[in-house]
C-alpha cells in the first residue's frame, strides 16, 4: 500500500477532463487500493484520480454504505434537489453550501471493466456527482457564485499557510 500525495487547487490536472480508463489490469486494481488508503488516511469519502495527479476518469468512494470503484463514470439520471455543505480534499475540506440533485444514478465500470449502474440518494448521491465532476475537470467550487467561490479559495489559502 502506498499513500499518495493529494493534489490541491489550483493544480492544472484538477481542471482538465480525465482520459478514459482503457486497461483493466492488476496495476489498476493496485492503484484503486492505494486510492482507498489515501482517501481513508485523509478522512475523505471519495477520491478521484486527478486528486492524486493522474488525468484519468476514475474514482473510489466509501460513503453512506456505498463503497465502490468507478472507471469512466457517467451520471445518467438525476432527481430532486438537496442543499447542504460540501467540501473537497483538494480544497482543504473548506466547506461551502451547495445545491445538488437529491438522487443520482451512476453508470461506470468496476476495476475489472464490468459496467454497472448504481442509484444513490442524499450524501452518497452528492459523492457520485462530486467525484464524477472531478473526472470531468470540475471542482465543487466551480458550481458556486463568484464571490462565494473566492471566499472558499481565500480560506483554503489561509489555512494552508498555517499547516
Ligand atoms: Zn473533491
Amino acid at each position: 500500500m502506498t499513500l499518495m500525495r493529494i493534489t490541491e487547487y489550483p493544480a492544472a490536472v484538477l481542471s482538465e477532463r480525465g482520459k478514459p480508463v482503457k486497461t483493466f489490469d492488476e496495476k489498476l486494481v493496485e492503484l484503486c487500493s492505494d486510492m482507498f488508503e489515501t482517501m481513508y488516511a485523509a478522512e475523505g469519502v471519495g477520491l478521484a484520480a486527478p486528486q492524486i495527479g493522474l488525468g484519468l476518469r476514475l474514482f473510489v468512494m466509501d460513503c453512506d454504505g456505498i463503497k465502490l470503484i468507478a472507471a469512466n463514470p457517467e451520471i445518467i439520471e438525476v432527481e430532486g434537489e438537496q442543499t447542504g455543505p460540501e467540501g473537497c480534499l483538494s480544497v482543504g475540506k473548506v466547506p461551502a453550501v451547495l445545491s445538488r440533485p437529491f438522487a443520482a444514478t451512476l453508470r461506470a465500470q468496476d476495476e475489472h471493466g464490468n459496467w454497472f449502474e448504481r442509484r444513490a440518494e442524499g450524501y452518497a448521491a452528492r459523492a457520485f456527482l462530486h467525484e464524477t465532476d472531478h473526472c470531468n475537470g470540475i471542482l465543487f467550487i466551480d458550481h458556486l457564485p463568484r464571490l462565494r467561490r473566492e471566499m472558499v479559495i481565500r480560506k483554503f489559502r489561509k489555512e494552508k499557510t498555517r499547516r
